[in-house]
C-alpha cells in the first residue's frame, strides 16, 4: 500500500506535501526550488504540465501529506476513484 498523488495535482503543484513527508519520497520532475520559482512567477501554463508524485516502494502510509493538499489530489492507493486508477500507475512509472 501507498498513497497516491492524482492528476488534480496538475496547475496547481505547490509542492506543500514535500514539506511534510517524513521520509522525502514525494518528487516531480523539477527539482522543489524550481517548481516554486514557477509558482512565485505566475507561471501557470507550465505547472498545468507538471505533477509531483509518490515513491509507493518508500511511502510509510502515514498521511501527513493528505491534509496539506490544497487540492485534496493525494488518496490512499486502495481509495483511489475509478476513475483515477491509471494515476497509481503513473506514480510507479515516475520512480522507474
Ligand atoms: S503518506 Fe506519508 S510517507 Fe507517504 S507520501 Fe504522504 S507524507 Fe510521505
Ligand atoms: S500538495 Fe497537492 S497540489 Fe500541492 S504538490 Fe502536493 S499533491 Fe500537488
Amino acid at each position: 500500500m501507498s498513497h497516491v498523488i492524482t492528476e488534480w495535482c496538475q496547475g496547481t503543484c505547490d509542492t506543500s506535501c514535500v514539506d511534510v513527508c517524513p521520509i522525502d519520497c514525494i518528487q516531480g520532475p523539477l527539482p522543489v526550488n524550481e517548481i516554486r520559482k514557477l509558482q512565485l512567477d505566475g507561471k501557470r501554463d507550465r505547472l498545468r504540465e507538471i505533477q509531483m508524485y509518490i515513491d509507493p516502494e518508500t511511502c510509510i502510509d502515514c498521511g501527513a501529506c493528505v491534509p496539506e493538499c490544497p487540492m485534496k489530489a493525494i488518496y490512499e492507493d486502495f481509495n483511489l476513484p475509478e476513475r483515477l486508477a491509471p494515476d497509481a500507475s503513473r506514480n510507479v512509472a515516475f520512480f522507474q
